[in-house]
């Protein structure tokens, strides 16, 4: 029976074609099967039904025998079909009720022990009534089809997933963006109007004009880090002079909170992006600084491979820890959740990697592991 063989090969060759991987390529998948299968097995009528919420929906029809309305459903159990699935048993079919039909196979396509769907053809009285060797041949047939059908599915809802997800991140996205950039714009907008009331103020309102416009700079450049690939132009740099020169920067702000600053003296050559290892260096010392209250210490230390942070501060629950590094999360009331996720994407870029060991109320260590 090499008709049928080359069938099984066609079936093959089809199922392994990537158009399988969408839900469009599953429709035209389906819609060759038929045709392969309507003239292997020469029928006048073919339709594939496929599972959906416990019930088979039709999924795909050919040929002029086929009355089955679009939207047609069968129910487990009911009908000729619905028995065949039942018993998950292909099924010859010679006394149907269509006077046009002379005999029906109907094989249900079986994914392990679970029928995915059903396969039905019919032939005229025209054609000899479907036969055990028919009955053989389809379910090897249809074997493939489900083993297509299952992985469509899995395409299509490790797609959605995806989708799903990036919906979810754009969400975030915009609020936190929403939620960020409201402050320093209620802080322009309140300067602009005691300009207009009181001029004699202008000076010190256009320094807060200044400082909230340079707020919401840094915002963009941290929403945009986030958003793309981080890019890095890498240069032999002593770590130490990278990091305490970013720490003398952050003086003023740890002496208004009264918490000490302490950077080591080690000085360690390393072939880094220097903006971005302070970049690295700022979030995680600030991070300190803020969870650290008054009397106590942030300290950084270089070592040959890479530096640490240690604070004295709050430490953080097992739970905050598996959350740090995704973006946004945040405890803070006005916190973006974005620093320690660029840090994380520039510290890997660079080939390396950063750990965390916190001890609520004790203090939390940041280690970053530059090669
Ligand atoms: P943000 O600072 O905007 O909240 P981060 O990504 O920098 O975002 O930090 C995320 C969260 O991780 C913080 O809100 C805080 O809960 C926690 N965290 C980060 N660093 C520390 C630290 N040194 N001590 C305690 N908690 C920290
Ligand atoms: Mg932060």
């Amino acid at each position: 029976m090499s008709a049928a063989r080359a069938l099984q090969d066609d079936l093959l060759s089809l199922f392994v074609v990537d158009s399988v991987q969408d839900e469009n390529g599953l429709q035209s998948y389906l819609k060759r099967v038929l045709q392969v299968t309507s003239q292997c097995f020469r029928t006048s009528g073919a339709s594939i039904f496929l599972e959906e919420g416990g019930v088979y929906h039709l999924a795909a029809k050919l040929g002029p025998a086929v009355r089955t309305p679009d939207g047609a459903v069968i129910q487990k159990g009911i009908g000729l079909a619905g028995e065949a699935i039942e018993l998950a048993e292909p099924k010859i079919v010679t006394d149907g009720e269509r006077a046009d039909i002379g005999s029906s196979l109907i094989v249900p396509l079986m994914d392990g022990g679970t029928c995915i769907g059903v396969l039905n053809m019919a032939r005229g009285h025209d054609e000899p009534v479907f036969g055990e060797e028919d009955l053989r041949y389809a379910g090897g047939v249809a074997g493939q089809i489900a083993l297509a059908v299952h992985n469509a599915k899995l395409f299509a809802s490790a797609r959605e997933y995806d989708r799903l997800k990036r919906l979810a991140e754009v969400g975030q996205m915009t609020a936190a963006i929403a939620h960020e950039i409201r402050n320093p714009l209620t802080g322009i907008l309140g300067a602009a109007k005691m300009i207009q009331e009181a001029p004699e103020l202008t000076e010190e309102m256009a320094n807060i004009i200044e400082l909230e416009t340079m707020k919401l700079n840094l915002l963009c450049d941290e929403f945009l880090d986030f958003s793309r690939p981080i890019r890095l132009d890498p240069e032999d740099q002593n770590l130490g002079d990278v990091v305490r020169a970013t720490c003398s920067l952050l003086e003023s702000s740890f002496s208004d909170s009264e918490v000490a600053l302490t950077v080591t003296n080690e000085n360690q050559t390393k072939c880094i992006d220097r903006r971005r290892i302070e970049q690295v260096v700022r979030n995680l010392v600030l991070n300190g600084l803020q969870a650290t209250p008054k009397g106590g210490t942030v300290s950084v230390n270089v070592f040959d491979w890479g530096f640490s942070v240690h604070d004295t501060g709050a430490g953080m629950s097992e739970e905050a820890q598996q959350k740090l590094f995704s973006p946004f999360f945040t405890t803070k009331p006005s916190g973006t959740g974005l620093g320690l996720s660029i840090v994380q994407k520039v510290v890997q870029a660079h080939g390396g990697f950063i750990s965390v060991q916190s001890q609520e109320g004790v203090g939390t260590t940041f280690e970053v592991h530059l090669p």
